[in-house]
């Protein structure tokens, strides 16, 4: 069914990578080859540039309410074709179909329906200054923007990026993950269904370098949003700035997930599981840092263990199993060796630290156990260092203050979790969590209004509701004097 060849979206054409050369993608549950995608270079970025440029003045000057038909009309087919898609991206992440058809699929509609709607109640400020003159704020697109996103929600990260930048009435270069190129792939069957005009939405396909950065380096995008790994955004933000250019970095997290005694310790390990489990790990919410209070640490790990022995990983496509594959071999061998590190550290390896090889048609997939390691100083680099897989550390506490300072204890700064009855000590600790997120007795709870990113190195800027479209726009304040 994926045998095609992935080629570059460039003016609602298909195009081959002017290298001619293609990069092959996996099936994360077999190992085995998918496909092979686009290896496309500066040449092809600025083809793709070309068309969004020439696409801007009339997408750009279209009502607000215009330009959110063709988001809705996306959502709507996002929703029609929901159960290929999601087969499609669990065939090629490895991750489990019940939530691809729970969670990706579905949010990457909501992208475009939310997105749609928010843009028609986006309004500008007026400042009067009375009796002299008054101010209005006119928000005004960008021009050509670049979204490149990663691998671990291909088809929600990239519609959370492209639904704003649309929005507001830019033309839009994307570049999807070279790993997880498929969903990037259907989607752009469905801007042709709508007729979305020629250049608005291009996507090309290819590696980091060159292909990423040449978004990145041209003159004619206007704003780079990001979201991957801190080390390259930091690399992009150094581009940028030399450019001048607006920036959005999501970035890496080591999130904390914060214990107190007063909690149902068996309601607190499922979800810790949840938290630290889903998708396997390789979510950059989840809580991989989990502190407990000392009163409750022994109950609470022998039921963490206990719990995460019991989940079942194995073929993304049986409902049974909680936890599918990793994302790639190299990914998986990430993995490990940070369990190896963790043992050299001086860390003990309650459950998992291994793969495991399912039986049947994944016998070769990239599957690891859920691991949970004790014994962890704060300091080491399995509590500092992402891991971004089913690896959790557990750390004790005693009191309040000491949770607040081991949590802050990171150059990560994404989201936290806090877990307790007392309201006081949740509104106490959450004011000083170093988090752009803070959960309180929740995780992944989402309400695309609200603002979200990090802190420290976890990111720059805000995505969501106001905050995407104030990104993706610029304010003029026009003056006008009637004294
Ligand atoms: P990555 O940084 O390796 O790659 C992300 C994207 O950037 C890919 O499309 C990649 O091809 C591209 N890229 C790589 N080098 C580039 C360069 N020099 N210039 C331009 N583009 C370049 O990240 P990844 O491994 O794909 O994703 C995992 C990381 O993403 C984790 O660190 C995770 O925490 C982070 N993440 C963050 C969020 C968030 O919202 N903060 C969400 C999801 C994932």
């Amino acid at each position: 069914m994926y045998s095609d060849k992935i080629l570059n979206f460039v003016a609602n054409r298909f195009e081959e990578p002017q290298s001619r050369t293609f990069i092959p993608f996996f099936n994360a549950a077999t190992g085995e080859a998918l496909g092979q995608v686009a290896d496309s270079n500066a040449e092809d970025v600025a083809r793709a540039i070309e068309a969004a440029r020439k696409a801007y003045p009339t997408w750009s000057t279209l009502s607000a309410g215009r330009r959110a038909e063709y988001l809705e009309n996306l959502a709507r087919l996002i929703e029609q074709r929901a159960e290929d898609l999601a087969l499609a991206e669990t065939t090629n992440t490895g991750k489990p179909l019940w939530l691809s058809r729970r969670t990706d699929i579905p949010r990457a509609a909501a992208n475009f329906r939310f997105f749609a709607q928010a843009a028609s109640q986006f309004f500008s400020e007026c400042h009067p200054m009375p009796g002299m003159a008054v101010n209005f704020t006119l928000r005004q697109p960008l021009g050509v923007v670049g979204c490149i996103s990663p691998w671990n929600l291909p088809l929600y990260l990239l519609t959370w990026k492209i639904a704003p930048a649309l929005a507001a009435g830019n033309t839009v270069v994307a570049k999807p993950s070279e790993l997880t190129p498929l969903t990037a792939r259907l989607l752009c069957d469905l801007v042709l269904e709508v007729g979305l005009p020629p250049g608005v939405l291009n996507i090309v396909h290819g590696r980091g370098v060159p292909c990423g950065e040449a978004i990145v380096q041209h003159p004619e995008v206007k704003a780079v949003s990001f979201t991957g790994s801190t080390a390259v955004g930091r690399r992009i933000a150094r581009i940028c700035a030399e450019q001048l250019k607006k920036v959005s970095l999501e970035l890496g997290g080591k999130n904390p997930h914060i214990i107190f005694d007063d909690v149902d310790i068996e309601e607190a390990v499922a979800a810790v599981v949840e938290s630290g489990f889903t998708n396997q790990g390789q979510i950059c919410l989840c809580g991989s840092r989990v502190l407990v209070q000392s009163s409750i640490y022994e109950t609470f790990r022998d039921r963490l263990v206990e719990h995460a022995n019991r989940l079942q990983v194995g073929d993304p496509l049986e409902e049974v199993h909680f936890m599918g594959a990793v994302v790639s071999q190299a990914h998986l061998e990430k993995i490990e060796s940070y369990v190896a590190l963790a043992q050299q550290e001086g860390g003990r390896v309650l459950c998992g630290g291994h793969r495991l090889q399912p039986e049947g048609r994944c016998r070769n997939g990239w599957f690891f156990a859920p691991t949970v390691i004790e014994g962890l100083r704060p300091e080491a680099r399995c509590n500092q260092e992402e891991i971004f897989g089913p690896v959790i550390t557990l750390l004790p506490f005693k009191e309040e203050e000491e949770a607040i300072r081991l949590a802050n204890f990171t150059e990560y700064g994404l989201a936290a979790v806090v877990r307790t009855r007392d309201v006081g000590r949740a509104l106490r600790v959450s004011e000083r969590l170093q988090a752009g997120i803070v959960w309180v007795n929740c995780w992944m709870l989402r309400d695309l209004r609200t603002p979200f990113g990090g802190v420290k190195h976890s990111g720059l800027g805000r995505e969501g509701g106001f905050e995407a479209l104030r990104f993706f726009t610029e304010a003029k304040n026009v003056c006008i004097r009637y004294a």
